[in-house]
């Protein structure tokens, strides 16, 4: 059946292909007329907005109720570490950066009371997988100043910050903050934000302040066209069930402030029909990681 109405298609299927062929090149040479009276209007080649989510580092939390006080205390639990690449007609963003590539160079990791850290695969190789060199990115923002986040900002190294601005005085400003990899970072143009910023102008990429688990920390809505509308939560939440009781960690830089950015995200997301993408968690319906992406 699929065969017999093939061939008696073909040729109304070939007719139709000629005569897009034709009328396109009849297009073109209209148009190249026209253009020789006319201002040159020079073809836009739009990229579509595209998230690239890469998993850049592991930790074991070896006490899980640090970050939900009273709830299941002395459990172990991993952690996913994620970055984000944002690829928009208007330029490039990153948001977050996991932690440091150089961890990769010890099988056994970085052990601390708290956590064991690990990196299975550098966010270097893998932005190179996907042919993007770090020195061509134009934004660069993390949720927030911690170390799992800003691991390897100093890769981005012509990129303008965009942080809160108690963020970026505490990274860049702060005299008390011993030296390290980041202060080559200093010379970088920045923005000090004081609320919401519209990173491209157009409303499809926002980050949105959201203080409390530090004093400037921040979350990233993006309104992808296929994928639909996602925020990324930075470490508003670490894990679902946190979310679910609205477990505020023990080390938050202020309690009712944390509360408030909750609240406003949930109403947020509500509003605006979006997902929570818990960047600790990643294992949304849907979520894929680098080289697959989303559009
Ligand atoms: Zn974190």
């Amino acid at each position: 059946m699929t065969i017999n109405f093939f061939k008696t298609m073909k040729p109304i299927f070939y007719l139709f292909i000629y005569s897009v062929l034709f009328t396109l090149t009849f297009c073109t040479t209209q148009k190249s007329e026209d253009d020789q009276t006319d201002t040159v209007v020079e073809e836009v080649i739009e990229e579509p907005l595209t998230l690239y989510a890469f998993e850049v580092g592991d930790i074991l939390v070896k006490d899980i109720s640090i970050f939900n006080p009273g709830v299941d205390e002395g459990q172990q639990v991993h952690f996913t570490n994620s970055a984000y690449l944002i690829k928009h007609d208007k330029g490039t963003l990153i948001w977050d950066t996991g932690l440091p590539d150089a961890l990769a160079d010890s099988t056994e990791g970085n052990d601390s009371p708290a956590f064991l850290v690990k990196m299975p695969k550098t966010l270097s190789s893998q932005l190179a997988e996907i042919d993007v060199d770090p020195a061509t990115i134009d934004y660069l923002a993390v949720s927030h100043e911690h170390f799992d986040h800003t691991g390897n900002m100093p890769l981005f190294n012509n990129a303008t910050i965009l942080l809160q601005e108690e963020e970026y005085k505490s990274l860049f400003e702060n005299e008390e903050r011993p030296a390290s990899a980041l202060d080559s970072l200093k010379g970088n143009a920045y923005v000090k934000l004081t609320g919401n910023h519209d990173v491209f102008g157009d409303g499809s990429v926002v980050i949105m302040r959201a203080p409390g688990h530090t004093a400037g920390h921040q979350v990233l809505y993006i309104n992808l066209p296929e994928t639909g509308p996602i925020v990324l939560s930075g470490d508003l939440y670490h894990f679902t069930k946190n979310r679910e009781n609205k477990g505020v960690p023990s080390f938050n830089s202020d309690k009712d402030q944390s509360l408030a950015s909750m609240d406003l995200v949930e109403q947020f997301l509500i509003d605006n029909n979006a997902k929570l993408w818990i960047q600790h968690e990643m294992k949304h319906e849907g979520a894929k990681w680098s080289p697959a992406y989303h559009r």
